[in-house]
């Protein structure tokens, strides 16, 4: 079933157009990566799917309903959660707190919301960590964090935007995991990476951007052996 539907996709700042006639759509509980070179316009499909920057034109839709010119909140409320580039963790409240309050958005009782927070801390592998302040988390923990507060918003569609940069081997096996156990609760994920090594492995399929244009969308196996993505980005090797 068809989860998420992006149609013609066009988004311009004044004269830059950072998204260009972009479309492509995602299954429920699919894994999707949105890789490309530095402006190639990934973030840009997150902010118009998200609802933080509008597209100029084309329609997005979710689960058959258009969300196109939605606020965060609507789409949220419509069941899209993100991660963003830097980690907005809240640093002076601890790690249980920054989960609750994504949780409150879902479950205004406060037990209700600690509850759901301690499951999602534990499910990102950071179950022994929820009174440490958030400031002084390892970048690895900082991301899952933000996973965790994401998921809280109870979402069918998770937008992590490089999730796993910066991270060493260890850290980006232990990301994948969780990304994995996303897939199997039934969320679907759209991920921005530049860690091939970690999105690839795991992806039902791969939408490439260049100059703010899809040049290849499908397997990781077919989209890694294409020769206009093997020009753009990926080099010979
Ligand atoms: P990276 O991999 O470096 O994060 P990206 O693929 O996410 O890059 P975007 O950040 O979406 O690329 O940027 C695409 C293009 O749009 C770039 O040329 C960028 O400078 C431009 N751009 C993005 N946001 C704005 C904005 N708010 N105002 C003007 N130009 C913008």
């Amino acid at each position: 079933m068809t989860l998420l539907r992006v149609e013609n996709v066009t988004k311009r700042f004044g004269g830059i157009t950072a998204n260009e006639d972009v479309s492509f759509s995602l299954e429920a509980g699919q894994i999707v990566g949105l890789i490309g070179p530095n402006g190639a316009g990934k973030t840009t499909m997150f902010n118009c799917i998200a609802g933080y920057a509008p597209p100029t034109t084309g329609q997005i839709w979710l689960d058959g309903a258009k969300i196109t010119g939605f606020t965060p909140e609507q789409c949220a409320r419509a069941g899209i959660s993100r991660t963003f580039q830097v980690a907005r963790t809240f640093t002076s409240m601890t790690a249980l707190e920054n989960v609750m309050v994504g949780a409150f958005l879902a479950d205004r009782n406060v037990g209700n919301a600690r509850h759901a927070a301690l499951e999602l801390l534990a499910f990102v592998n950071l179950g022994r960590h929820g009174e440490r302040a958030a400031a002084s988390m390892t970048i690895s923990e900082q991301r899952r964090l933000a996973v965790a507060r994401a998921l809280a918003l109870q979402p069918k569609l998770l937008l992590m935007d490089e999730v796993m940069a910066g991270l060493n081997p260890t850290e980006v096996k232990e990301t994948v995991e969780v990304v994995l156990k996303i897939r199997d609760r039934g969320i679907a994920c759209l991920i921005v990476e530049h860690v091939l090594e970690g999105i690839m492995p795991i992806a039902d399929a791969i939408i490439v951007l260049d100059f703010g244009k899809k040049i290849a969308d499908g397997t990781p196996a077919v989209v890694s052996n294409d020769p206009k993505v093997i020009a753009a980005y990926l080099g010979e090797e």
